[in-house]
């Protein structure tokens, strides 16, 4: 089945609804827009100022500023309920996760643990290979997509990427 995707979501060419970061706990993509009224609440209402004004005033969540600690604040901030915590989904803020690149220093022989020490997950651990060196072992399962593994790296070698959640909220306009 085709996904549906709105008309933001069209006009920047996010074909497949993946597009923008958002913060936590918000609604599926393909509402959001319809139901966020920019009114920058969630932006003033984080601590840690990862929130930035994205593509056309809507809330991204920005990974190179820091990492998100799931405090709450910009959900219970938000007016319209764009961002919306139920029994269901607080445990489940949001779907993405970290991916390491290929030009991740411990993969091309340089010691680094930058993103292994700020992982209170410990979803980033260092494999001991042949020669001493130590290569970086990603456990997306234990990965709850906080990026606070982003900006300290020095090469910029840890993105976000979206994964597929069935419990992200559908709220009709
Ligand atoms: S949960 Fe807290 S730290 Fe995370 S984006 Fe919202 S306000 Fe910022
Ligand atoms: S901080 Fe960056 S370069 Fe260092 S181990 Fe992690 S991903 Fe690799
Ligand atoms: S995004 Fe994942 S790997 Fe990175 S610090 Fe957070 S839990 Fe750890």
């Amino acid at each position: 089945m085709a996904k549906r995707i709105n008309r933001m979501q069209f006009l920047r060419g996010d074909f497949e609804g993946e597009g923008a970061f958002r913060p936590p706990w918000a609604i599926a993509e393909n509402t959001f827009t319809d139901i966020c009224d920019r009114c920058d609440q969630c932006l003033k209402a984080c601590p840690l100022n990862i929130i930035k004004p994205g593509i056309a005033g809507f809330p991204e969540i920005d990974f190179s500023r820091g990492g998100c600690d799931f405090c709450e604040s910009c959900a219970q901030a938000c007016p319209t309920q764009a961002l919306h915590i139920t029994d269901s989904n607080i445990e489940m803020p949001w779907q993405h996760i970290a991916n390491v690149k290929t030009s991740c220093l411990s993969e091309n022989g340089v010691v680094c643990r930058c993103c292994g020490d700020v992982c209170e997950m410990h979803a980033i651990r260092f494999k001991l290979v042949v020669g001493g060196s130590a290569l970086i072992d990603l456990n997306t399962e234990e990965c709850n997509g906080c990026g606070e593994c982003v900006s300290v790296c020095p090469v910029q070698a840890i993105e976000m990427q979206h994964v597929q959640n069935a419990n992200q909220l559908e709220i009709n306009p």
